[in-house]
């Protein structure tokens, strides 16, 4: 019995390797696939401004609808793009394709308009990011708007002197960087030392507990330190006119949400703009 047990226990291993490299090579194909095919397309969401209602700016949302097993959320196939080195060529396909998406529509963008892309510390060891981020500026008129980079720190990040040289030569190409899902992580405030970010997005967790009843202390101290930072602070995940109210009365320069709107594909992101554009929203 005991042999019988020792075939079964390496059958099960020789199983569980088998399924394990086997979805290791078929998860990097499938998504290799779906870069050069281009099903991973931006979706946009507006954001605006805290005290007069206007579109601030937008954030750039990866989308990834798979013929057969339809969308997959950016939470699996990010870090999966991390794990198999794929995040510049992501990178890359999105920028093409914001340039494409917006270069006909670029009169609607108010002078200022703040535009953010996501990008994972990875994006720092690919040699073709900043000349492609440098050809989306030229095409999107950057230099009347403003090219914002968010980086997470929902995800330990490795801040190397190569991640630092690269973020110093983003700011000097007029690029700004906000610290993303703020409050999140483990060690805030030495990324904010790190990274010297110019935008700070408190996490939509922190956003959630403002309710008429909930304690507010946390919240409140994360918007407190970021205006004692002199940072420029973007709530993310607003969903209801309370949380509206209370992030408005502390003075929360920008707002993000459901709330406001959802992240859209690009006609009717181009839709909204217009409408933005036309009738501003008055201050409530
Ligand atoms: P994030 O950058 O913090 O983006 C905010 C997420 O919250 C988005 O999820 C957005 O769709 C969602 N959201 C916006 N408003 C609301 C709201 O009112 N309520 C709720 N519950 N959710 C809201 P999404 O699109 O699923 O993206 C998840 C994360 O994946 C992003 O978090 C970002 O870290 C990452 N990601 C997305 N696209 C890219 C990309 O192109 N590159 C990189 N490196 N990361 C990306
Ligand atoms: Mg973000
Ligand atoms: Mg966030
Ligand atoms: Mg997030």
């Amino acid at each position: 019995s005991l042999i019988a047990f020792a075939v079964l226990v390496s059958t099960l291993c020789g199983y569980l390797f088998w399924r394990l490299t086997g979805h290791f090579t078929s998860s990097l194909m499938v998504l290799q696939q779906a870069i050069s095919q281009r099903q991973i397309h931006p979706f946009y969401q507006p954001f605006f401004q805290g005290d007069t209602g206007k579109i601030a700016g937008f954030e750039v949302l990866a989308r990834w609808k798979h013929p057969v097993y339809g969308y997959v959320s950016p939470d699996i196939f990010i870090p999966l793009a991390e794990q198999h080195n794929l995040i510049g060529p992501l990178t890359r396909l999105l920028m093409q394709q914001i340039t494409t998406d917006f270069q006909k529509a670029i009169h609607l963008f108010p002078d200022g308009l703040y535009i953010c892309i996501n990008i994972s510390a990875q994006n720092c060891l690919d040699p073709h990011f900043e000349m492609d981020i440098n050809d989306m500026m030229r095409k999107l008129e950057a230099k009347k708007r403003h090219i914002v980079v968010e980086v997470t720190e929902r995800h330990p990040l490795h801040v190397t002197p190569q991640l630092n040289e690269w973020l110093a030569a983003l700011r000097r190409a007029n690029i700004s960087v906000a610290l993303d899902d703020f409050g999140t992580g483990y060690s805030n405030l030495a990324y904010i030392c790190a990274l010297q970010p110019e935008f700070l997005k408190i996490d939509k967790m922190f956003v959630s507990q403002i309710d008429n009843n909930t304690d507010t202390r946390l919240v409140e101290s994360v918007i407190d330190l970021a205006k004692k930072m002199r940072l420029k602070v973007i709530a993310e995940g607003v969903e209801t006119q309370a949380q509206v109210d209370y992030l408005r009365a502390k003075n929360v320069d920008f707002m993000q949400g459901y709330f406001f709107c959802r992240p859209l594909p690009a006609e009717d992101f181009i839709k909204r703009m217009r409408l933005e554009v036309s009738a501003p929203p008055s201050p409530a």
